[in-house]
């Protein structure tokens, strides 16, 4: 087990002890949530060290959520995707300004994303960890997905566009990763990230069983200041921020299932609807959300 070192975003060593959350996914097993006292990062403390995280995705809901369409919850799964991926198809044409270009998607999983964009004519590249799901994502849809240590070999201003869709909260060290997202931006290039929000009301309503902690694959837990922060660290200005509305009622009714309590999507449901309409003004306060972030001018 290692422990927290050094923090990505002020560089900062201590860190106070908060809480324990649980791995509901895969181990059961129980990680300390901590803060960073220099610039209030939330972590995972003592995670485990990269060569031994792969056991903790070994869980099919990580590669799959397939093309099986049974059951309620698979079907709305599925209907939320295909709404998901039209947002953001727009998102990123609103965000460079272009119909078509080139998209680096870090994360890019089994391919959905990658393949939606690269049907409507942009040029993708995904980047992913997982030898299956790289597999699949150019068996089944014929995108180019590297792995991760082949970032290097892109080169410098290539891309229009780099996306990161709840990626970077399970990245050792995204600082690093910051940094390549801006040496293959070309200048008017942007990069876009989805997050979990530390902040958010329902991280507040369920506390230590907020699913979006999803520990210890989550290594750091974001808020809007500090994801913005590092950003800024490594030559980035957040350009806008986005809510990802349907994220809370999924969180949410995960997050009963977590706590043990039955009906757990018809809770997730209720709750998402009350904290939506607690939310309408408060943007900040969205279960997930999306930053839109552009190369400092020199
Ligand atoms: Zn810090």
């Amino acid at each position: 087990m290692a422990e927290v070192r050094s923090c990505p975003v002020c560089g900062g060593a201590d860190f106070s002890d908060l809480f324990a959350a649980r791995d509901h996914l895969v181990t059961g097993d129980s990680f300390r949530i901590a803060q960073c006292c220099g610039c209030g990062l939330f972590a995972t403390a003592y995670p485990p060290d990269e060569e031994d995280i792969g056991r903790y995705y070994q869980s099919d809901e990580y590669i799959s959520h397939s093309d099986k369409n049974d059951g309620l919850t698979e079907q709305f799964y599925h209907l939320a995707r295909k709404y998901m991926l039209g947002r953001k198809r727009r998102l990123v044409s609103r965000a460079t300004g272009k119909k078509t270009g080139t998209i680096i998607d870090i994360g890019s999983g089994t391919g959905y994303f990658a393949s939606f964009m690269q049907q409507r004519g942009w040029n993708v590249t995904g980047v992913e960890i997982n030898d299956r799901a790289r597999e699949f994502s150019s068996a089944k849809f014929g995108i180019s997905t590297l792995a991760p240590s082949a970032i290097n070999d892109l080169d410098d201003a290539s891309a229009d566009c780099v996306t990161l869709w709840h990626v970077l909260e399970h990245l050792y060290d995204p600082g690093k990763w910051m940094g390549e997202v801006h040496r293959i931006l070309t200048v008017e290039g942007r990069c876009i990230i989805a997050l979990p929000n530390i902040e958010s009301s329902d991280a507040q309503w369920f506390g230590e069983h907020w699913a979006a902690l999803d520990v210890p694959r989550h290594l750091w837990h974001f808020s809007p200041d500090t994801i913005m922060r590092l950003a800024e660290e490594h030559g980035f200005v957040c350009e806008a921020v986005r809510p990802l509305p349907l994220d809370l009622f999924y969180i949410s009714a995960l997050s009963y299932r977590n706590r043990g309590r039955r009906v757990a999507l018809l809770r997730g449901v209720a709750t998402g609807l009350f904290l939506s309409i607690v939310n309408l003004f408060r943007r900040n306060k969205a279960s997930s959300l999306i930053y839109v972030m552009a190369k400092q001018k020199p």
